[in-house]
């Protein structure tokens, strides 16, 4: 007899970061609609999480299936290499425009983990073209969150990340603490000696220094002050080493503005964008960088950018994209993200009084209770499904990112969850 669905799945599909001898539960889901995730047992589940950051849009948008509909009948790929289209030429004006015209070369890569790889590879041969032959490292903050891949994985967390397990084959790269300055405070004495102390060490030696801006996402959803970038900023410009944003989760209105740069009011060399660029319809990343990174790239050995995945620029992934850039545009997204984030504060908020929450915390349409014990995924998603509602908890973090169209009584329904664990 054939097996069922969730027989085969437990034994023969990898989910991320679990075990296949010993794997936590999954639910199976037969269709999506707006903030709802249907589940094939017939439970209807408020997405919280917005697939992870993505689904800004609610799912199933007759405008977005529109878009891949309409560039299917055209071509769903061709190869990039000699070869380009008006979905990609459209895709780099509207990036290049949203981010304020300050990059000038767009890489079109196929998952957020390739961007980054991207950005690494762009300031490593930068230093190279330049004749900077001593700057081989890369710097990134601890707690930080950058992909998957080796090179993304070498500038995460030490820690918290894979690096221990990978060690032996991982570079040697630097690591700043976590920023200690809160947001909205001028920036503290440590942090500043940690910058000065950090940079007198490895300044020469640095190619780039990669950071989240503002938000550290899955490396601990950690918020600090812009204060704090533009230090870095002032450092690595002193140093000759670039600066590079991955706001593969802060972009596109999640923190707040547009982007989290904008906010910051510090211009990176290297910007990687992702996850809710296409609204959560399919893969694609982009790694943005200036005149000045690109020029120096094209003096280096190999005279080229030394990149060029299968599927970059992939048509059907920018039609959606450029659609789902439109819809952002045209709606009331500044509007939306800070109705969710008052109604998050008064809910979140007051819980930080609880025995068992750390800290909790909110930026734009991000919502986070940090408890003080590791929260059990497992009974805690039985709950979840229980009341209607899908979060996704990490260690001790309890999080929400839901879609921007949510409204107030499917946000309520996401806290009282949150609430109710504490
Ligand atoms: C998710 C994420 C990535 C990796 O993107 P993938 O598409 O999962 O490869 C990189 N950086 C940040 C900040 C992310 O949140």
């Amino acid at each position: 007899m054939a097996m069922t669905n969730p027989d085969f799945d437990r034994d023969h599909l990898w989910h991320p970061y679990t075990s296949i001898t010993n794997p936590l539960p999954t639910y199976e889901v037969s269709h999506c609609q707006d903030v709802y995730i249907h589940l094939t047992t017939g439970e209807a589940l408020i997405d919280g999480m917005s697939s992870w950051w993505s689904v800004i849009h609610g799912y199933n948008h007759p405008i977005l299936n529109q878009a891949l509909i309409e560039q299917s009948q055209k071509m769903s790929h061709v190869m990039f290499g000699g070869l380009t289209h008006n979905p990609a030429i459209t895709l780099g004006q509207k990036l290049l425009a949203m981010t304020q015209e300050v990059f000038d070369q767009i890489f079109l890569a196929d998952s957020g983990s390739v961007s980054v790889e991207a950005a690494l590879k762009m300031a490593l041969q930068y230093q190279q073209g330049i004749g900077q032959h001593k700057k081989t490292r890369l710097g990134a903050l601890l707690g930080g969150y950058h992909g998957d891949t080796l090179g993304a994985m070498s500038v995460c967390d030490p820690e918290n990340g894979m690096h221990t397990l990978f060690n032996e084959y991982l570079p040697n790269n630097h690591f700043l603490p976590r920023p200690t300055t809160k947001p909205n405070a001028p920036l503290s004495e440590e942090d500043k000696n940690n910058l000065q102390m950090f940079f007198e060490a490895f300044g020469d030696e640095l190619a780039a220094v990669i950071v989240e801006p503002l938000v550290q996402g899955a490396g601990g959803m950690y918020f600090y002050d812009k204060s704090y970038l533009k230090a870095l900023k002032h450092y690595c410009e002193k140093y000759g080493t670039l600066l590079i944003f991955d706001e593969i989760a802060t972009g596109f209105g999640r923190a707040g503005e547009l982007f989290a740069f904008i906010e910051a009011d510090v211009i990176p060399d290297i910007l990687c964008l992702g996850k809710a660029l296409t609204g959560g319809y399919m893969t694609l990343a982009a790694t943005l960088c200036s005149e000045k990174v690109s020029t120096g790239i094209c003096q280096s050995e190999a005279g080229v950018f030394m990149h060029g995945p299968t599927y970059m620029g992939n048509p059907l992934a920018c039609a959606v994209a450029n659609a789902s850039c439109d819809l952002l545009l045209e709606s009331p997204w500044q509007a939306q993200i800070q109705r969710i984030e008052k109604q998050l504060q008064e809910a979140l908020l007051p819980l930080a009084a609880s025995d068992n929450v750390q800290d909790a915390r909110v930026k734009g349409a991000i919502g986070v209770l940090e408890m003080k014990e590791a929260i059990d995924v497992a009974s805690f998603q039985r709950q979840c499904v229980a009341d209607g509602v899908w979060i996704r908890p990490f260690g001790k973090l309890l999080y929400i990112m839901p879609p921007y169209i949510i409204n107030h009584e499917a946000l309520e329904k996401l806290t009282d969850t949150m609430r109710r664990w504490t």
